[in-house]
C-alpha cells in the first residue's frame, strides 16, 4: 500500500501539472484585442480611401466635362461667327447654346476647386489611417505569433507530463487508480493528501494521531476526515 501509494502520488503530480499548463493554454491571449483593432482600423482605411478615390474620379470626369464644353463652346462660336449661318432664329440659338455653356463651364469650375481642395483634405486622412492600419497589423502579427510560440511550449511541456504520467501509472494498482478517479473527479483534481507535519497535504487540517501513525506504518488505506481524500507518508 505504501508503495503504491506513493506512485498514485506521483501520478498525482503529473496530473496537477497537467491541469495548470492546461488552463494555461485555455488562458492564452489568442489576440483577439489586437484583431478587433485590425478589423476597426481596416475599415477606417476603407472608408477614408474610398471617399479619396471618389473625388479623385470626380474630378477627372470634371476636367473631362470641362474639356468637352470648351470644345462645344469653341464650335458654337465658329459656327455664329463663320459667318454662314444668318438666320435670325438659328443664330439665336447659337447665342443661348453658347450662354448655357458658359453656364455649365462656370459650375463645373466651382466643382473642380471643391474637388481639388476635397482630395487635399482627404489624402493626409488616407494616408493617416492607412499608417494606423499597418500598425494595428504589424501588433496583431505579433501576438499571433507570441500566441503560437507560447503554444507550442505549452504543448511540449504536455507531450513531455503524458509521457511521465504514463511512465509512472504501472506501478499503481488498478483498484486505487478507480479510487484516484473517482475522489479527484469532485475534489479539484486532488486525490491524495500527503501528511505534512501532521496536517492533510490537501487541506491543511490537522490530523489525529492515530491516523498518522496507521499511515506511517502502512497499515491500510487512511483517508482524511475532513476532506475524505486519501493519505500517504511525505517522502520521495
Ligand atoms: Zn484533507
Amino acid at each position: 500500500m505504501h508503495e503504491d501509494l506513493q506512485a498514485l502520488y506521483k501520478v498525482q503530480e503529473a496530473d496537477s501539472e497537467i491541469m495548470l499548463v492546461q488552463r494555461a493554454l485555455h488562458g492564452l491571449d489568442k489576440g483577439h484585442a489586437e484583431l478587433a483593432a485590425l478589423q476597426e482600423a481596416t475599415e477606417k482605411h476603407t472608408e477614408a480611401h474610398k471617399a479619396l478615390q471618389q473625388a479623385t474620379r470626380d474630378l477627372a470626369d470634371s476636367e473631362l466635362e470641362q474639356k468637352t464644353v470648351e470644345t462645344k463652346k469653341k464650335l458654337c462660336e465658329d459656327k455664329l461667327y463663320g459667318g454662314r449661318v444668318t438666320a435670325f432664329k438659328e443664330l439665336e440659338a447659337l447665342q443661348q447654346e453658347i450662354a448655357a455653356l458658359d453656364k455649365r463651364r462656370g459650375d463645373l469650375d466651382v466643382r473642380i476647386l471643391t474637388l481639388m481642395d476635397d482630395i487635399e483634405r482627404l489624402k493626409p486622412l488616407d494616408t493617416a489611417a492607412r499608417a494606423v492600419k499597418t500598425k494595428a497589423r504589424l501588433a496583431h502579427e505579433a501576438k499571433v505569433a507570441a500566441h503560437a510560440k507560447r503554444t507550442g511550449l505549452l504543448n511540449a511541456k504536455l507531450e513531455e507530463l503524458y509521457r511521465r504520467r504514463a511512465e509512472r501509472l504501472p506501478a499503481v494498482s488498478a483498484e486505487l487508480l478507480r479510487r484516484y478517479d473517482s475522489i479527484r473527479s469532485h475534489a479539484h483534481g486532488v486525490a491524495v493528501g500527503r501528511i505534512d507535519a501532521g496536517r492533510c497535504g490537501a487541506c491543511h487540517t490537522n490530523l489525529p494521531a492515530q491516523t498518522i501513525h496507521c499511515v506511517k506504518h502502512d497499515m491500510g488505506l487512511r483517508t482524511c476526515d475532513n476532506c475524505g481524500r486519501m493519505l500517504c507518508w511525505g517522502s520521495d
